[in-house]
């Protein structure tokens, strides 16, 4: 019988990709290229890297394909917009740090939430935009979008936007000004249903005492 190999979903390329794979790396885990680009392996351990898109990693780990993943708290909630994700989440991962915000045109005589009342505001997260206007009280036209949120009010798409912001130059280049927060975000470590299985309990237990170790050294 082939040994039970334990299974961590990561980014493969993006922004939280080179800081996910040195947090693996960090907890002396060696990673080598496995049969393919998505997946990887752990030489010195009965271990798997699942490198794939950010988006995929809540469903992944939901749906016990992976014990582990390594994702932006943003797309958690995003996908999981109801669950209590506590119950989710091993632990925070102080990197990936980023804001969602709800950002206005510099000449918008923004007042507050109700402001954006009525207005069309073009977004990736959808789930989370909705409740915060709900929480509000206000109800808007959510536009969704992919990508390039940014700029939608330069091309009368919408007439604000919700969109994540690590330093603000984005916003400031489209002629934007952030003027809520609407969610604080970073890389979490996130786990199936059914993990650990008793049979990689003991390997799932040494990658969560090595994370939690490498990240309270890193601050
Ligand atoms: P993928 O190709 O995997 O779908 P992506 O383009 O959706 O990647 P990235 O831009 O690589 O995503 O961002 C991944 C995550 O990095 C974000 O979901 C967020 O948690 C975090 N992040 C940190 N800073 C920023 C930022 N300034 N802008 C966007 N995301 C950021
Ligand atoms: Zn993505």
């Amino acid at each position: 019988m082939t040994e039970p190999r334990l299974r961590i979903a990561v980014q493969k390329s993006g922004r939280l990709a080179e800081r996910s794979l040195e947090l693996i790396t960090g907890a002396g885990l060696r990673a080598i290229r496995g049969a393919n680009e998505l997946l990887y392996r752990i030489e010195n351990h009965p271990i798997d890297l699942l490198r794939v898109r950010d988006d995929d990693i809540p469903t992944f780990v939901d749906d016990n394909v992976a014990e582990l993943g390594i994702v932006g708290y943003n797309v958690l909630k995003e996908h999981f917009p109801d669950k209590d994700l506590e119950e989710i989440i091993v632990m925070r991962l102080g990197f990936g740090k980023c804001t969602l915000k709800l950002a206005v045109p510099i000449g918008f005589d923004y007042q507050g939430p109700q402001s954006v009342a009525g207005k069309r505001i073009a977004t990736s997260y959808p789930n989370i935009l909705k409740a915060w206007l709900s929480d509000n009280g206000i109800t808007a036209d959510i536009v969704e979008m992919r990508g390039g949120v940014e700029v939608a009010p330069r091309m009368h798409i919408a007439d604000a936007i919700c969109d994540l912001v690590s330093t603000g130059t984005t916003l400031e280049v489209n002629n934007l000004k952030p003027v809520e927060l609407v969610l604080k975000s970073e890389a979490v470590l996130i786990k199936a249903p059914h993990a650990p299985q008793p049979d990689l309990a003991h390997i799932y237990d040494m990658v969560v005492r090595r994370f939690d170790g490498v990240t309270k050294s890193t601050g």
